[in-house]
């Protein structure tokens, strides 16, 4: 224990400025990491509320000496740093003495605290600011600090604050990852009364993950651990079967501090290949042991962002660490993991000339437009098990009734101005399916590639649209709900969003603190996993309070509803397809933008062949 001392002018100058009090989440950060900081191996977190009204954090670490309590609510009082030079060592990131007057001066704060030494404990009271006590107590050894009614001489910062349930996600996002990077701490967090995890506190981080994330993503845990040079890396990945729309649930430590760096991030989800769909992220923490010298700190007070020297080095065995570890459980597949340079992207090489149907001009000019993008390789052969079938009018059976295709067929016309030439009034004629992913249509004089996969993202796209503008989204009750074990963090989140969700068809309710159960789905994701509804529900609910956030909904759903890249489809359901296609709005691309029908004109294909 190092008495406290007030820091020079100059020294507290250096440090960066930055507010260390913005919601009840940050006020537990500071205190908990307080409570690290004194050598606590116990730490209970209670929060009402979401810590907007109260919190309370009690450690069992080495507590205050009774004649330093007053001095530890001065500006810039800290036990932890002498100098300007120790702000360089990345052990003392954080150390500023400042938490605890700035808290006290917005709050009404208590703390009691006992050191070893000490026969009595202290109490020390603040509100906004004032001290209103400051007596001997009885205390057990260690410090409890009690902060309740954060902003209430402060209304304007107050009513910047989010709804319980959202201040409440950000309080277990922190706690969580404060549990993440002090394995060897037990953890336990109350939520209005409701225990939201604890951790065991014997070390282990994959016990961590386990308590915070759940079984499931616990069951698909995989460890790193890689050790080069100066650089050593540790900790726990998720298998690719399991992901999230977001980075909420990955976690950086470097020396042991949760830091955030795009960099690090970046480099696990390279680790992961092509293992991962496109926008999908990978959950887990990634411990880094560097030598203090190569880590600068650019000490923003709260949003721990570090600088790393030799970063490319850092990124490329972060990566190669991620990649060994999925490499040694995962039985890759070749078909599934194709082998490549990590730095050239998986597919999407032009495999040849061709045109697209939504080219401005449908003229059929010679004009090369690259690519056919990736059709997500690693799902290319059918793996994706069980994958649900639509149940309204497209109809994808494996059985084989062929319906005559004759340009009746098609449905009646809806104009289609972009691009001069209505595609539903070609005849067209399926010619069959090639490999298991594209539709081969004669159109008239021209062959039609067609992704079977964007262009059922189309159909249901629209058709979920078409719902919305009229009123909610079809439901469909769930004989048997769907349980998700979602974590603390995720479920809370999803709950907030309950009335949204309720409008995009799905209802969702509470169940314990940490899962959910879905009791409807939208009619025409009737068939869908609890794997794929839970992407899909997190991958909804993290385009935020954004207004977009309905547009991105309709395009996960209409992804998790379509037919998959690798399924073999029958006649009839190729026919319905394509017919249900062609009927749609804008046919030529899905709603990521990614073409659905790629054309070969037969004047091309004669030059190819010499004819012209
Ligand atoms: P800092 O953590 O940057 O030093 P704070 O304002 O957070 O500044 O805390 C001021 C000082 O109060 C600390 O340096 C430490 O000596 C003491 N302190 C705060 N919380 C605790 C705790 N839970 N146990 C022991 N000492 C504490
Ligand atoms: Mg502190």
């Amino acid at each position: 224990m190092t008495p406290i001392i007030v820091l020079e002018e100059n020294t507290a100058n250096k440090i960066a400025a930055g507010e260390v009090v913005e919601r009840p989440a940050s006020v537990v950060k500071e205190i908990v990491e307080n409570s690290l900081d004194a050598g606590a191996t116990s730490i209970d977190i209670e929060i009402r509320e979401g810590g907007k009204e109260y919190l309370r954090i009690v450690d069992n670490g080495h507590g205050i000496p009774p004649e330093e309590v007053p001095l530890a609510f001065e500006r810039h009082a800290t036990s932890k740093i002498r100098s300007a030079d120790d702000l360089f060592r990345i052990v003392t990131l954080g150390f500023r003495g400042e938490a605890l007057p700035s808290i006290a001066a917005v709050s009404e704060l208590e703390m009691v605290t006992r050191t070893q030494e000490a026969p009595m404990g202290t109490l020390i009271a603040f509100s906004g600011g004032r001290r209103i006590r400051l007596e001997s107590v009885g205390a057990p050894i260690g410090t409890a600090v009690t902060v309740q009614r954060l902003f209430f001489n402060t209304p304007a910062r107050y009513k910047f604050l989010n709804q319980a349930a959202s201040e409440r996600r950000y309080v277990f996002d922190i706690v969580g990852r404060l549990a993440l990077a002090n394995p060897n701490v037990r953890f336990r967090l109350v939520s209005d009364g409701e225990e939201i995890f604890v951790t065991p506190g014997d070390g282990n981080m994959e016990a961590v993950m386990w308590s915070i994330y759940g079984s499931r993503i616990g069951k698909h845990l995989v460890p790193v651990y890689r050790e080069s040079g100066y650089l050593t890396i540790s900790g726990y990945i998720c298998k690719p079967e399991i992901h999230r729309g977001n980075r909420q649930a990955q976690t950086f430590l470097v020396n042991g501090r949760v830091v955030e760096s795009p960099l690090l991030a970046s480099a696990m989800e390279k680790g992961y290949q092509t293992l991962l769909p496109r926008r999908r992220f990978p959950i887990g923490v990634l411990a880094l042991t560097i030598e203090p010298s190569r880590v600068d700190v650019n000490v923003h007070p709260t949003k721990r962002e570090i600088r790393l020297s030799e970063s490319s080095e850092v990124y490329r065995q972060v990566l190669l660490a991620v990649k060994q570890a999925l490499e040694a459980t995962t039985p890759f597949e070749p078909w599934a993991f194709p082998r490549q340079d990590e730095t050239t992207e998986p597919a999407g090489k032009p495999s040849f000339v061709q045109e697209t149907m939504d080219a401005p001009s449908p003229s059929l000019e010679r004009r090369a437009i690259p690519v056919i993008p990736p059709v997500r390789p690693k799902k290319a052969a059918g793996i994706e098990a069980g994958c649900r079938l639509p149940s309204s009018d497209v109809t994808i059976t494996t059985e084989s009734k062929r319906k005559v295709s004759t340009p009746d067929a098609a449905p009646s016309h809806r104009g289609n101005a972009d691009t001069g030439l209505a595609p539903k009034h070609t005849f067209h004629r399926i010619l069959g399916q090639f490999q298991a992913t594209y539709i081969l249509v004669e159109a008239e004089k021209e062959l039609w590639l067609i992704d079977q996969h964007t262009a059922h993202e189309r159909i249901l796209y629209e058709r979920f649209l078409g719902e919305l503008e009229t009123s909610r989204i079809k439901t469909q009750p769930l004989l048997v709900p769907i349980h998700l074990e979602l974590g603390p963090a995720a479920a809370a989140a999803i709950l907030e969003w309950s009335s949204r969700l309720e409008e995009l068809g799905f209802e969702v309710e509470e169940f314990g603190s940490k899962d959910c159960l879905v009791r409807s789905v939208p009619a025409q994701l009737s068939g869908i996993g609890a794997k794929d509804l839970e992407e899909l529900l997190l991958g909804v609910i993290t385009k935020g309070e954004t207004n977009d956030y309905r547009e991105n909904a309709l395009i996960l759903m209409a992804c998790k509803g379509a037919v998959k890249a690798g399924e073999k489809l029958s006649p009839t359901s190729m026919q319905d397809l394509i017919d249900s296609l062609l009927n749609t709005k804008n046919p030529f691309t899905c709603p990521h933008g990614r073409p659905v029908i790629v054309r070969l004109a037969l004047d091309d294909i004669h030059r190819r062949f010499g004819r012209r």
